[in-house]
């Protein structure tokens, strides 16, 4: 398989990729100013997966949307390739947990082609043969013709995972694509996500709430606690502690289970 290569923008651009600094996000609410995400600051190389790993509510999408300019942050400074990012852009796809990302008017090929015609710019029969060529990496040949409303839930994040590899983007902005699939399909889903980042060489920032799966597809894991989102510890992923069902993988496992949120369960209890 093709590794993506990097632009000559990209040779020249200066490491990190990604700069976030000192960054907090509020909302304002009936019930007056929520400090989603307060004072977070992390940097993500060329190549790296970093994962945000924390419970429901800690600030990870809300993070995830201003990484992908689709909010501002209240305060700090996001710098996307030295620039400060100011709006969503194809060098930034994001993968969403919802099911309904997909065009529903458009076949699966339709909109895999579509992306590519409208973010790379390429001619529709061009866009035709790649938009072909990942989604047979994601194993849906058989389903190019279909309509989104026909295909299961594993089927339409595949279609979404083509979609956002097909444009190539310098980061992919996963926010917990698998948390609404079943048991099964969500860890056959890591695991040809794992091997199509590698394969690639892709950078991703991904969201989830499980350590299991922050490990698996992860090569650094940042904890994050609640109320506010606050960054509470980071853990490096070594190659070999991925592979589940090791000693390894089950250390790690506890021992981010114990050092980050043991306490905050036995507070809630
Ligand atoms: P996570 O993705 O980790 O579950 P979110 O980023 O979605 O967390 O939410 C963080 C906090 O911000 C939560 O308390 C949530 O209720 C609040 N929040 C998220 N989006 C909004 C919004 N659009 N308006 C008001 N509050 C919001
Ligand atoms: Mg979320």
């Amino acid at each position: 398989m093709t590794r993506i290569a990097p632009g000559l923008d990209e040779i020249a651009a200066p490491s990190p990729l990604l700069i976030v600094d000192d960054v907090s996000i509020g909302y304002r609410t009936p019930a007056g100013w929520l400090t989603a995400v307060d004072s977070v600051s992390f940097t993500i190389s060329a190549g790296e997966r970093l994962v945000l790993l924390g419970p429901s509510g800690c600030g990870k999408s809300t993070l995830l949307r201003a990484v992908g300019g689709f909010l501002k942050p209240s305060t700090g400074v996001i710098l996307f390739r030295g620039a400060p990012v100011i709006k969503p852009g194809p060098d930034r796809m994001t993968v969403f947990q919802e099911f309904d990302q997909l065009l529903p008017w458009r076949t699966v090929l339709g909109n895999v082609r579509f992306a590519l015609e409208r973010g790379r710019g390429l001619a529709r029969r061009e866009a035709t043969e790649v938009a072909r060529d990942w989604l047979g990496r994601v194993g849906l040949t058989r389903a190019v013709d279909a309509y989104p409303h026909t295909l299961s839930g594993g089927m339409k994040q595949r279609v979404a995972i083509a979609r956002a590899f097909a444009l190539q983007p310098a980061l992919l902005l996963m926010d917990e694509p698998f948390a609404a699939l079943d048991a099964l399909t969500r860890r056959q889903m890591q695991d040809e996500l794992l091997g199509l980042c590698e394969e690639t060489g892709s950078t991703a920032l991904f969201v989830t709430h499980g350590i299991d799966e922050a490990i698996r597809v992860g090569t650094r894991i940042l904890a994050m606690t609640p109320h506010p989102g606050r960054l509470a510890a980071s853990f490096d992923v070594p190659v070999e502690t991925r592979e589940r069902g090791t000693s390894r993988f089950a250390a790690l496992e506890s021992h981010i289970q114990h050092s980050v949120f043991a306490e905050r369960e036995t507070e809630h209890a």
